[in-house]
């Protein structure tokens, strides 16, 4: 079916990353009443970058790569956002994400705004030297825009501890001295934090866990299937398992695996590291993202990329809850779907702050030239994210609403004041 062909008012295709944010916002504002001035600014990135520069690859030809950072708001702080390597990354989804970002900040009331930046470049196709030589590149591109006070970027898709380490490197060697607080999900010895690399696993695990138990399930013992084993999924996958629930599937790019017995994370993560991917793991049973997300499980866990559930497939989703450890992984359209299935959604601005929340501690524990034990950082992150698990559950029983809209109208309020107090200048 062709767009012209679609009866009115009938999608043919998932509504994009950019379309699903900006929808979530207008329900939001809508619901509060937003003033119009006020949902004007909050609906647009205050500042956008597009940057295209050349680098000299391994057979020594010149390549021109492109890369994106957007600032979508910074009334509370600092803009706060990852950096994305993917061969889809555009400027209308680093839009998106990064207005996700202000709303996740506010949401775990974290005195940062919203950000986010990516490179359209798929990581696994680049020797390691070609990574730098884009990650440096990139990072130079990004000189004065990205800094302690100003921007601080993070891992996001297709970057690690390893890619924070050479931006920090490359902007330490403009600057002449080192500035580790530029960037968060830095490596321990050069100043990241401890429980940074579980850190959105463990948001995920937390907030799963209190969302089974509304449902009157426990954790342990729980059935639970994941989308996605990289920094997001792996972690989440580990923390769920260490806390008694059953992994009996879980996909990743290279294909998917089940085991109704439930399987260990660990062998998983090992035949990853051998051979790329987690299919075809020993002792399991193929299976592709459709089955998966038709499990009949507890908990679906979805933590790859955004637009997995949509109205095309969401009567198909037999979970109790779903928590969203990607961004954006379940379309606007397909929440009232769910709602209607009695599935409990843990909305993914709640669902994955663990990661900036523990990025916020690093960027503290950086300016203070001071380091947390690991103990001490999921303390405060378990407390942080209880606090805003709670205030979401507050609104939601207060006012009967949905907790998608309950985290969003929380969130863009407390923009909304921040922008309103400081009023407008000149
Ligand atoms: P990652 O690159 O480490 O992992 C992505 C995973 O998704 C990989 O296992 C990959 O194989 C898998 N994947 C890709 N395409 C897939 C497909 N079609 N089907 C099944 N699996 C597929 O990325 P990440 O950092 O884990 O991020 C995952 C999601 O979580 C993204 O939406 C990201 O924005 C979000 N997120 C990440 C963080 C963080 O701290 N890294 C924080 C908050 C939110």
């Amino acid at each position: 079916m062709t767009i012209t062909d679609a009866p009115r008012g009938v999608r043919t295709s998932a509504p994009s990353a950019i379309e699903s944010a900006l929808a979530q916002f207008d329900r939001a504002a809508n619901h509060l009443a937003l003033a119009p001035h006020t949902r004007a600014i909050l609906r647009v990135p205050k500042r956008e970058w597009t940057v295209n520069f050349p680098v000299t690859m391994d057979d020594g030809r010149t390549e021109v790569f492109t890369g994106y950072r957007v600032q979508h708001n910074v009334a509370r702080g600092p803009a706060k956002g990852g950096l994305r390597f993917h061969p889809a990354t555009d400027l209308e989804e680093v839009r998106a994400l990064a207005m996700w970002m202000t709303w996740k900040c506010a949401l775990v009331n974290v005195p940062f705004g919203g950000a986010k930046g990516g490179v359209t470049v798929d990581p696994r196709a680049l020797s390691v030297g070609e990574l730098q030589h884009v990650t440096r590149r990139f990072a130079t591109e990004l000189q004065g825009v990205i800094g302690p006070d100003v921007d601080i970027p993070a891992p996001d898709v297709g970057t690690n501890a390893q890619t924070m380490a050479w931006i920090m490197d490359t902007v330490s060697m403009h600057a002449g001295y080192t500035v580790p607080g530029v960037v968060t999900g830095k490596p321990i010895g050069l100043g990241g934090s401890e429980g940074r690399a579980d850190a959105t696993g463990m948001g995920v695990m937390f907030t799963a866990e209190r969302a089974l138990a509304e449902a009157g399930i426990d954790i342990n013992g729980a059935t639970v299937a994941v989308q996605g084993f990289g920094n997001v999924g792996e972690a989440a996958a580990r923390l769920i398992h260490e806390r008694g629930g059953r992994l009996v599937a879980i996909t990743d790019v290279g294909g998917g695996v089940a085991n109704p017995a439930g399987f260990d994370p660990a062998r998983l993560a090992a035949h990853l590291a051998e051979t790329g991917t987690i299919a075809g793991a020993p002792g399991t049973e193929p299976i592709d993202n459709a089955g998966l997300l038709a499990m009949d499980v507890d908990l679906l866990v979805l933590a790859a990329l955004e637009g997995q559930v949509t109205a095309a497939n969401a009567d198909r989703i037999r979970a109790r809850v779903v928590a969203e450890g990607a961004n954006g992984p379940v379309t606007p359209d397909a929440d009232p779907i769910l709602a209607e299935r009695g599935v409990i959604t843990v909305p993914d601005i709640l669902c994955n702050a663990g990661g900036v929340v523990v990025s916020y501690f690093e960027w503290v524990q950086n300016l203070q030239s001071f380091a947390w034990p690991a103990e001490q950082v999921a303390a405060r992150l378990r407390r942080v994210i209880n606090v805003a698990y709670d205030d979401v559950a507050s609104l939601r029983a207060a006012e009967g609403i949905d907790a998608r809209l309950a985290a969003h109208a929380i969130a863009v309020s407390r923009v909304a004041d921040a922008t309103q107090i400081r009023g407008q200048y000149p």
